[in-house]
């Protein structure tokens, strides 16, 4: 449920968060489009914030450049990659808007559709989040497989997860307040936001081909996200080790009680290596996949137990302190 009331919704100031890595081909004309989305809506004050994500290309330089002929463009330089999640988490955090709006450097998201989002934002909703309902320049291997993991993990995780939704989209100060306030340091953006509750609204948008440079996601990266996030939600891996174990035992039990009655009854004698063999490779294989499923949940477990921060800042450009770090 909303937890402004929606009477007091006025909005004086939007911050745009955009992480950027390696987008020197299209930070300009991003940068443009978004200045005259918001231009030709009337009535607010925005700031636009982008956070250099490691680039090793010329992107920190041009937007050193936005920075300096704009006083309402606002940079964050990381110390490194430290991914498009924690990228955005760092531009939450510095965002001082009254709503924040979330997009990607590349165009694929039309920055025209954050006025239509904010409309919904006036009519009650505390988050809106883009759904795409075109996706245009991705592999159909990415759609596709992307589409079964979403279908699992809403079948593993008691969080929901809607399939097609992205990070686009724009948040109330409450719900951004809500978002960092969980501490966590490998933060799968999406599934966070789920989790947060509060209104929710759907905007339909067609997503577009990326306007220049490439994706930044291989298909290794998607499938250790896939495996991150399925971590991060869901607790039902584990259990399906316990379910496993109940079977196994099961059908041993049943073995045993066969064994004994065919010896007793028919006198056979039970032989062959083969039997064996299969049952030491299938339960050793069993036990080499829980140990591995078992692993990633301690793996993250340490992780989070070092407690280091999710991001590093190395500079930060038109802020009021410009120097210290988090
Ligand atoms: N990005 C980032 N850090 C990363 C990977 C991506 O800041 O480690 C940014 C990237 O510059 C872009 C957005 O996140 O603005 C989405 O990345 P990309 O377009 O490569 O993902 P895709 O749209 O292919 O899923
Ligand atoms: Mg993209």
């Amino acid at each position: 449920m909303s937890t402004s009331p929606v009477e007091s919704r006025r909005l004086s100031l939007l911050s745009v968060v955009v992480p950027c890595l390696d987008e020197e081909q299209v930070i300009g004309e991003t940068h443009n489009r978004i200045l005259s989305a918001l231009d030709a809506t009337p009535g607010f004050d925005f700031e636009i914030i982008y956070v250099d994500d490691g680039s090793q290309d010329s992107t920190l330089n041009i937007l050193r450049e936005l920075q300096q002929a704009d006083q309402r463009v606002k940079v964050i330089s990381l110390s490194r990659n430290f991914g498009q999640f924690a990228a955005l988490t760092a531009g939450m955090q510095h965002a001082t808007g009254d709503v924040v709006a979330l997009i990607d450097a590349d165009l694929q998201d039309p920055p025209e559709a954050i006025p239509e989002m904010l409309e919904l934002w006036q009519q009650g909703a505390d988050i809106v989040r883009g759904l795409r309902t075109k996706r245009l320049g991705e592999s159909k291997l990415k759609i596709w497989s992307s589409r079964i993991f979403m279908r699992t993990l809403n079948k593993l995780s008691d969080t929901t997860f809607v399939s097609g939704i992205g990070e686009f989209g724009i948040m109330d100060r409450t719900a951004v307040e809500a978002f960092l306030e969980m501490p966590e340091s490998q933060r799968y953006l999406r599934g966070m936001v789920s989790w947060l509750g509060f209104n929710q609204e759907v905007f339909h948008f067609e997503r577009q081909a990326r306007l220049a440079g490439k994706t930044k996601y291989s298909f290794r990266n998607l499938i250790n996200l896939a495996v991150d996030s399925t971590v991060a939600f869901s607790i039902g891996p584990l259990r399906f080790i316990t379910w496993m174990g109940f079977l196994f035992s099961g059908l041993a039990f049943l073995g045993f009680i066969y064994t004994i009655v065919a010896i007793l009854v028919a006198d056979a004698s039970i032989s062959g290596w083969i039997i064996v063999l299969l049952s030491i490779l299938a339960l050793g294989g069993l036990q080499l996949i829980s140990l591995g499923i078992i692993g990633e949940y301690i793996g993250r477990i340490y992780n989070e137990a070092k407690r280091r921060p999710s991001y590093l800042i190395r500079e930060r450009l038109g802020f009021a302190s410009e120097r210290d770090g988090e």
